[in-house]
């Protein structure tokens, strides 16, 4: 192990060693309300290629640039849309990132070759501070090794990341639970690549329009260029093999049951636990979507803990933030689907 990875407080203290720490060029955990980030100054190359090392992430998937202050946005980019401005204006500092097209001030490392760039502003006031005292804006991809469930608390953070960074902020449980929206504003209509804590009528409202691209309820075919590269692997993935299961309750607990054996488990509702005869989690009630983000993840690293083989996950209902609970449950599994309505 290379570090000697230390915890720090999400105090005075904690945030200006680690602000100190990132204006140097080192790697830090954060907190954000919607998942913990493995931040670096996006404006350090070298800086930003140990994040892709640390996490081992395929290079050719690129990070979202965290600021804290709507004028650090100008200098990042190439233009500002209209749209831009009236959704940031609405839902910033908040889960919704943008993406515009990248100034070259920004590295290509950061967008991994595209000539876009990922801009959010996080609303965790830890992650404001941090990133104001750090001077500079942040890139920062989810803080877990790449593929597995995204970190929701700072004991996450530590499960894959100690030894590989030097420090970690504690800053509590992200409180949406789910990583942010990712909307491309570079297109002559607003693109949805990737759902999270704003939701496509929360950007309707504010845009008239809004494209949904196909990769966020699809899988990408074989060969096709993803819009949103992060969202073409399999991915948010706990040890064992997750198939996700539409039905009601009852058809779940019945199903599941007639499954039973070595190393099968169940990831169901609050609530509908009961009758299973086999060992579960649970991720909030069917109906409070915002409740199953916050939980989605933590459950997932459960099943790791029960030492689960097989995993079968009652589905969310893919509305509102359901959509991206949805949408990191279907990558969670691989894209393997039954449908006990059929
Ligand atoms: P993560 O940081 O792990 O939450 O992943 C960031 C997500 O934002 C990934 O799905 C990326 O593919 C996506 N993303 C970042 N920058 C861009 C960009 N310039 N164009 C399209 N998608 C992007
Ligand atoms: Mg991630």
């Amino acid at each position: 192990m290379k570090y000697d990875t230390v915890l720090l407080k999400g105090d005075e203290d904690g945030i200006n060693r680690a602000a100190k720490l990132l204006a140097e060029g080192e790697l830090v955990a954060i907190p954000t309300e919607t998942v913990y980030g493995l931040a670096a100054n996006a404006l350090n190359r070298e800086a930003v290629r140990r994040i892709f090392e640390s996490k081992g992430r395929p290079q050719d998937n690129p990070l979202i640039v965290h600021i804290s202050d709507i004028r650090e946005l100008k200098p990042l980019v190439e233009d500002i849309p209209e749209n831009a401005v009236k959704l940031a204006q609405k839902y910033w500092p908040g889960p919704l990132t943008m993406i515009f097209r990248r100034s070259s001030l920004v590295p290509e490392e950061v967008s991994a070759g595209l000539d876009t760039v990922a801009i959010r502003m996080p609303s965790h006031p830890v992650a404001r501070e941090i990133i104001s005292r750090a001077g500079v804006p942040l890139a920062a991809p989810s803080a877990n090794r790449s593929g597995s469930p995204s970190p929701t608390t700072a004991a996450h953070v530590m499960e894959d990341m100690m030894g590989r960074i030097p420090a970690v902020v504690d800053g509590g449980e992200s409180s949406v639970g789910v990583e942010s929206t990712v909307l491309d504003l570079t297109r002559d209509e607003p693109r949805l690549l990737r759902p999270g804590g704003i939701t496509p009528e929360q950007i309707r409202a504010v845009t008239g329009s809004l494209v949904i691209d196909k990769a966020v309820t699809g899988k990408l075919e074989e060969g096709a260029v993803a819009a949103s590269p992060g969202m073409k692997y399999k991915h948010y993935a706990p040890k064992a093999r997750v198939i996700l299961v539409k039905g009601s309750a009852d058809a779940f607990t019945s199903f599941v049951n007639s499954q039973k054996g070595e190393g099968v488990a169940a990831m169901c509702f609050d609530g509908e636990e009961k009758g299973l005869s086999v060992p579960f989690v649970t991720y909030g009630k069917r109906a409070d979507s915002a409740e199953q983000a916050h939980r989605v993840f933590d459950a997932l690293r459960r099943l790791d803990e029960i030492e689960a083989k097989l995993v079968y996950c009652a589905c969310p209902e893919p509305e509102g933030i359901g959509l991206a609970v949805y949408n990191r449950l279907l990558r969670s599994a691989g894209f393997e689907v039954i449908n006990l309505d059929e």
